[in-house]
């Protein structure tokens, strides 16, 4: 490394600006003359290169399916079909044979007054070919994609000739790539050219036309190279991904990915996200950046929240037809940025949506946005995670390991046996019949009776037990709880503060874990934070909330007069803080 960097003081490039002006101008201009000389002969040999890739494609590649249609008795491909997919390429190759001969001829007996830009501008009109390969190049890769996919001999023959040395295991669409490549390769050439010219040269004005016929035709190309870019990022998912789903798709573009925890009915799980301008897409990592895919999701009628309750910072709702589900993320920073990434994704593409039924059909624009008010059982409803649920949420019996949890497939509650006895029709379900609360079925009932169904074509509700609408259930856990406790659900809008605490009477070793609420200067007590009933009901006034040193502590304590009533103990400082405020407001008038 050092070698060269000592090596490389005396080369050409930097003589120009070593030299001082004690050196004469003669030696200047000569300099220049050899740098002038340098790039035309760059010019020439990456034209060379250049014009071979185009007779690898237009010659090489057709020789070679032609050779497999005379093996196989008849044509591998439909030859109109192969004669789009390499459009344009004829007239290229037939261009660029002639300006390589022609910039051979001028090397060949290069003379210090001669240029090279005069061949571009006279070339100029028929640049503009390039333009029309830049345009069809995107359908023409995936037009070759596509009979790769459904035609085996000819995906065979690509196969084969990729294999080819002469293609140096690089793939055909790569090659496709390098005329849109080679205008940008002008631009840059001409340009250092053009800087290297005296004003006067006879060459000068040509090179400034050349340049700025190329520039042109490069500005359409840039835009295509950044479209291909997104098209890398597609390929790159659709390499990690196991299994058949192919997500690259003409205008899909990849927008975020990362990992995200996935709640289940009782654990988190990691899950990586792949959110696209159209869909969001996740999986369940394997192994080095690989994933099997779970789900893809619609953007379309999507909706992503930050959970009602406090206590959940770090997690976020995402509700859709198919599928509705909890996520947490590593961070409530981290969170907000997947938030903020859905939902302008979700914004964009409803955008998008209303413009293209509008244009279609102008009645539907106004109407069809989708809001919150959507009908019951058109979408998956989230499902409440079993933790956060210690009692039915209809009829408040506790959950035991014999008197399971159910979930509502209308509305996401978990519920008990008894309080989930039908099944009925859903529409997100492709109208099977699923378990559906007491609290749903009359809405569902009455909505399906409104709609305009035949009778016998939809199923009506049914019961899961045999033995009638009041089944004996033997098991059934069920306290007398009184009215004071059931004002107040845990999951409450217009609380000032709620969230999980581990509270002791004193003993520090015996922390247990409730979540509370306090609303209306009451502190509410529960298992879970789901529980429509909670275990305690306290109302604050006149107790006194003391907090221990060092102030940093996540402990503070509640005390009646003189007396210790609860240690509570909160998992980060600042909620903490905040815990203790809302104490302070609620035990005062
Ligand atoms: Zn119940
Ligand atoms: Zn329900």
């Amino acid at each position: 490394m050092h070698v060269d960097d000592t090596h490389s003081e005396g080369d050409d490039s930097s003589l120009e600006e070593e030299e001082d002006n004690t050196v004469s101008n003669e030696r200047q201009m000569k300099a220049k003359k050899t740098k002038v000389a340098h790039i035309v002969k760059e010019i020439m040999t990456s034209e060379k290169i250049f014009v071979k890739v185009l007779k690898l494609l237009h010659i090489d590649f057709r020789e070679a399916v032609l050779k497999a249609s005379c093996l196989a008795g008849k044509a591998v491909i439909d030859e109109r079909v192969l004669n789009q997919i390499l459009c344009s390429l004829p007239q290229l190759y037939e261009l660029n044979y002639d300006l390589l001969k022609e910039l051979e001829e001028r090397v060949a007996c290069w003379n210090e007054n001669c240029g090279v830009a005069d061949i571009f501008v006279k070339k100029g009109p028929y640049l503009k070919m390039y333009s029309t390969y830049i345009r069809e190049f995107e359908k023409n890769v995936a037009l070759l994609e596509e009979h790769c996919r459904k035609n085996p001999a000819f995906a065979k023959v690509v196969r084969e000739f990729e294999s080819n040395p002469c293609c140096a295991n690089l793939a055909v669409t790569h090659y496709m790539l390098k005329p849109i490549q080679r205008i940008p390769q002008y631009q840059l050439l001409l340009t250092a050219y053009l800087n290297h010219l005296d004003e006067d040269s006879p060459d000068y004005r040509d090179a400034e036309a050349a340049l700025a016929i190329v520039k042109e035709v490069a500005n359409h190309a840039n835009e295509i190279v950044k479209q291909e870019d997104n098209s890398q990022k597609l390929y790159d998912v659709q390499c990690r991904l196991m299994g058949h789903h192919v997500i690259v798709q003409p205008g899909r573009v990849l927008l975020k990915e990362g990992i995200l925890m996935k709640l289940s009915r009782k654990v988190l799980q990691p899950r990586m996200f792949f959110l696209f301008n159209d869909s969001l897409l996740y999986g369940t990592p394997v192994s080095s950046g690989n994933f099997r895919p779970n789900n893809m999701l619609s953007l379309a009628e999507m909706k992503v929240s930050k959970p009602s309750q406090e206590g959940y910072q770090n997690e976020l709702n995402i509700e859709s037809v198919e599928r509705s589900f909890i996520l947490s993320a590593s961070s409530s920073t981290y969170r907000d940025e997947w938030l903020q990434a859905i939902s302008t994704a979700i914004e964009d593409y409803t955008k998008k949506e209303t413009t293209f039924t509008s244009i279609k059909n102008p009645e539907m624009a106004t109407k069809d946005v989708p809001n919150s008010g959507a009908q019951l059982g058109t979408t998956a409803p989230i499902w409440i995670p079993d933790p956060r649920a210690t009692m039915c949420m209809i009829c408040t019996c506790e959950f035991t390991l014999t008197w399971r949890r159910h979930h509502c497939r209308a509305c996401g509650k978990v519920v008990c046996q008894a309080c989930s006895t039908n099944k009925h029709p859903l529409k997100y379900l492709k109208n099977q019949l699923a378990r559906v609360c007491d609290l749903c079925l009359p809405i569902l009932q009455q909505n399906s009776s409104v709609l305009p169904h035949k009778r016998d074509q939809s199923p009506s509700s049914t019961l899961l037990s045999p033995t009638g609408k009041s089944p004996a259930f033997p098991f059934r856990k069920q306290k007398r709880i009184p009215a004071a406790l059931k004002e107040v659900s845990a999951n409450t809008d217009g609380s000032s503060m709620s969230g999980y605490l581990e509270r002791t009477k004193g003993n520090r070793k015996q922390w247990k874990r409730f979540w509370f609420v306090i609303m209306n200067k009451v502190l509410y007590t529960y298992g879970a934070s789901e529980d429509v009933a909670a275990l305690e009901s306290q109302p604050l006034l006149g107790f006194s909330v003391k907090t221990e040193m060092p102030e940093s502590s996540l402990h503070f304590k509640l005390y009646h007069k003189n007396t210790l009533y609860y240690i509570f103990k909160a998992n980060d400082p600042q909620i903490c803080e905040r815990w203790i405020e809302a104490f302070e407001e609620a035990t005062v008038l």
